[in-house]
């Protein structure tokens, strides 16, 4: 019989997969959106608790100075969580149940009379391998896969509780003579013993030239691979200096890698680049350069807010007696919607209206956020090719225009429709940008350790600001960095600041802007 406390929490044991954050179930993804509580260590990837923005989360892991919180003490917690009526999710890294504690943790819930449940994850052994183009069995190779821990004090097994559990007292476990008969094993934690276990498996019989791989860092941008033979693997991985986490793997499969190596050939890979766009609007460009193999370090350099004077707006959006209403940003237009639900309007304001943006994403976000089609779209993405195009459509003169606009857009199609006879020209800022308080410190790190490949300019304005928060010697900074950007007015502005671009896009979007440094890879 079913006799649960109703006021009892419960938690949910979470596999985060290996690193890679698409690589976490869709059952992990719905738990963290509606926990209250998460708790995640080391080799979860931070990045997923972006599905859960309002929960408290928890670190447990090893901090730079100090250790990881013992193992009774995260037992702990997760019981008093439970029993304060919390939905709890334990993100482990990789599955919960290899190598991850996740069964002693369960067994002290159990203890406790906590509810759980259990979601495996993507286990670093299956997946680092697989980024690598390691397939861990193949019909013709191997039938199978060994699972080992290469017991070295690392992370998982550190805290004092686990000694007498792990090779710490030197109570290895391992069965040297039968692993050596292994077709293929994959050693968890075994970077800094690595010597000791190649030399073991060979000193009991495997053949020293069976292929053998480390992958460091498997499943994220900056993976690296080292192959060898158990011969040499060792040495090889000590010369690159591989870190934890690492994962090595032993079998023929390994010379599969040859083949079917695919995440390190992406276009991208290796390369670090700089998004520095408003946080609203960072994603797309992120995400394309994430597919096309990229480490991207998001740069936002301004916050975006309704403007401190929303009269003007509210008076604009109350009129119906415009010809056409221009939006000139995606932003403009999911400024304008906010406001129009807001003083309890919608779309049936612009109903009258003639509608024209500027850029497709300006058209789309038309069509997405407020349902309704666009009547011009210039093929040029500037607002000189807006006036252009509709003077060619003979549409100007006499005619009421709304622009619908950022507080700082430039002055130039107002200007041109008035040129041109139209009646009235309403230029109206629906939101204002701020300058961001400063840039993220993993960006200022890696620029000061030389890791940026590409910074990316969608606009004059983040350009302006990212110099202006970028503090130290900018020339020492920007040695090496390769400079994108999206077209020729941001392109103007860069070299104003004494900027010069190193490509620019052909067309004038976040497509042509990716493809732009595609090009020149
Ligand atoms: N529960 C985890 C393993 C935790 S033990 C899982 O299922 O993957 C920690 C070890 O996992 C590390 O020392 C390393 O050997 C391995 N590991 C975890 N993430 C890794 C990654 N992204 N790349 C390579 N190895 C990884």
């Amino acid at each position: 019989m079913h006799n649960a406390d109703p006021n009892m929490g419960i938690v949910y044991v979470v596999g985060a997969g290996p690193g890679d954050p698409g690589l976490l179930t869709v059952k992990g993804a719905r738990l963290l959106e509606s926990a209250d509580v998460v708790v995640y260590d080391a080799l979860a990837n931070p990045a997923l608790l972006q599905y859960c923005p309002t929960a408290t989360t928890i670190y447990v892991g090893k901090k730079a100075a100090e250790h990881s919180m013992p193992q009774d003490q995260i037992n702990a917690l997760l019981v008093r969580s439970a029993r304060e009526g919390k939905r709890v999710v334990r993100l482990k890294g990789g599955d919960p149940f290899v190598f991850g504690r996740g069964g002693e943790e369960c067994e002290a819930l159990a203890e406790a009379g906590v509810r759980f449940e259990v979601v495996p994850g993507i286990t670093a052994a299956i997946a680092a391998p697989a980024y690598a183009g390691i397939p861990v069995t193949h019909r013709d190779l191997n039938s199978s896969v060994t699972l080992i821990t290469g017991h070295e004090k690392e992370e998982e097994y550190r805290d004092p509780a686990a000694l007498p559990r792990s090779a710490a007292n030197e109570s290895s476990d391992i069965d040297w003579p039968s692993i050596a008969k292994l077709p293929c094993v994959a050693f968890y934690m075994g970077v800094k013993s690595l010597p000791r276990i190649c030399a073991k498996l060979i000193e009991h019989g495997m053949d020293p030239s069976t292929p053998a791989a480390t992958i460091e860092r498997g499943t994220t941008p900056r993976q690296r691979t080292i192959v060898g033979t158990l011969a040499d693997l060792a040495a090889r991985v000590a010369e690159a200096k591989i870190g934890a986490p690492a994962i090595t793997i032993i079998g023929q499969v390994v010379g599969m890698r040859k083949t079917i190596s695919w995440f390190e050939k992406r276009p991208l890979f290796g390369q670090t680049v700089v998004v520095t766009r408003t946080r609203e609007q960072a994603s797309e460009l992120s995400q394309r350069l994430e597919e096309l193999g990229a480490e991207v370090i998001e740069a936002p350099t301004i916050d975006l807010c309704p403007p401190s004077d929303l009269s003007q707006v509210d008076a604009a959006l109350g009129r119906h007696d415009f010809d056409w209403v221009i939006f000139t940003s995606a932003n403009g237009v999911t400024h304008t919607k906010k406001r129009l639900m807001r003083i309890g309007l919608d779309a049936r304001t612009f109903g009258g209206c003639r509608i024209a943006a500027i850029g497709p994403a300006t058209a789309q976000a038309v069509g997405r956020e407020l349902c309704l089609n666009v009547d011009l779209c210039p093929e040029q993405f500037v607002a000189e090719a807006l006036a252009d195009a509709l003077i060619a459509k003979d549409a100007v003169a006499g005619r009421r225009f709304l622009l619908l606009r950022a507080e700082i857009a430039r002055p130039i199609l107002r200007e041109r429709l008035l040129k041109d006879g139209a009646a009235e020209v309403s230029d109206v800022a629906v939101y204002e940008t701020r300058m961001a308080q400063s840039l993220p410190p993993m960006l200022c790190e890696a620029l000061a350790e030389g890791r940026v490949q590409w910074i990316t300019f969608t606009s004059s304005s983040t350009a302006k600001n990212f110099f202006q928060l970028l503090h130290g010697d900018r020339e020492k900074l920007l040695a090496g960095v390769r400079i994108a950007s999206i077209g020729p007015i941001t392109s103007a502005t860069l070299r104003e600041i004494g900027v010069t671009p190193t490509v620019e896009a052909k067309q004038f979007h976040i497509e042509g802007l990716v493809k732009a440094i595609f090009v020149q890879q």
